[in-house]
């Protein structure tokens, strides 16, 4: 199946409403130091194409329910750089004409299809996690970087096409401060923000402790000792969570943009749906 419902581990803590998963790429290659799929997904910062995919396509679409929206993607970016070439999301996109769609992304090679994403019922995310480029580079390695993202927010939003931000994940002493983000995206026009803390697994965890060693070392204590372990990842200790979030809540409160969180299980939210998804209505 290359549609399947979205459903994260089967978990407690996802508060998303029905919706459909379809990654065009399986793996990819941004090679965030956060992600988790290299903890189940072999080879996962090695973006492959998916094999027969128009075939299973073909089959599923006529099947799946047109009121549930598609969501691009979960575990890999639709827009991973040899996407430019192959263009795989793009004819996938074209297939999807009567479908809600939701693209989830942080890559700037989306602005590519405005032309098809503003006739449909669409809407796109983009994460963000931090201005500064150089920290960008340090988190994100191989994605485009904040300033392309913005712009590629910026386009979209000229074109119609509703977008949200993601500030996924918050990182406590890395790039815990969202402020002037916020402010940024809202001046950009967009219209809400999901945002989560790092919950690290073993091997983001390692990634996490050789690029930062000094903040790291900071943190081990608020995973390890004093935070939770849930569904196979650590997570901070609940009141911090909530200060981080919270704060996240007041920016957006300032400029006039909903707010949700992810996978959190703190009821927090301001907004209709916590993944962005009622934008496209
Ligand atoms: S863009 Fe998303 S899926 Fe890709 S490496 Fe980064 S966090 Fe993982």
């Amino acid at each position: 199946m290359v549609v399947t419902l979205f459903d994260p581990w089967k978990s407690r803590l996802c508060t998303c409403s029905r919706k459909y998963s379809l990654n065009p790429y399986t793996g990819c290659s941004h090679s965030c130091i956060y992600c988790y799929i290299t903890s189940y997904i072999p080879r996962g910062y090695e973006a492959r194409l998916k094999k027969n995919i128009f075939k299973d396509l073909k089959r599923e679409l006529p099947n799946l329910n047109r009121k549930i929206p598609i969501t691009m993607s979960n575990s890999s970016d639709p827009y991973q750089p040899i996407e430019r070439e192959y263009k795989i999301t793009r004819k996938v996109l074209k297939m999807l004409s009567e479908f809600k769609v939701q693209i989830i992304t942080k890559s700037d090679l989306v602005t590519r299809d405005s032309d098809l994403l503003s006739q449909m019922k669409a809407a796109v995310a983009i994460t963000v996690t931090t201005l500064d480029e150089e920290l960008a580079g340090k988190l994100e390695p191989l994605a485009p970087s904040p300033h392309d993202r913005l712009k590629a927010m910026e386009h979209l939003i000229s074109h119609g096409i509703p977008v949200s931000a993601r500030i996924d994940p918050i990182i406590p002493y890395i790039n815990e401060n969202a402020e002037e983000l916020v402010k940024e995206l809202s001046h950009i026009g967009v219209k809400h923000i999901t945002s989560s803390t790092f919950k690290p697994r073993y091997d983001s965890w390692r990634r996490l402790r050789e690029t930062f060693p000094e903040e790291t070392e900071k943190l081990h204590s608020l995973y390890f000792d004093k935070g939770e372990r849930k569904q196979n990842s650590s997570y901070l200790p609940e009141g911090l969570r909530l200060k981080l979030m919270k704060g996240v809540r007041q920016a957006c409160k300032k400029h006039s943009i909903s707010f949700a969180t992810c996978r959190e299980g703190l009821n927090i939210n301001t907004a209709e749906s916590c993944d962005g998804i009622h934008l496209i209505n």
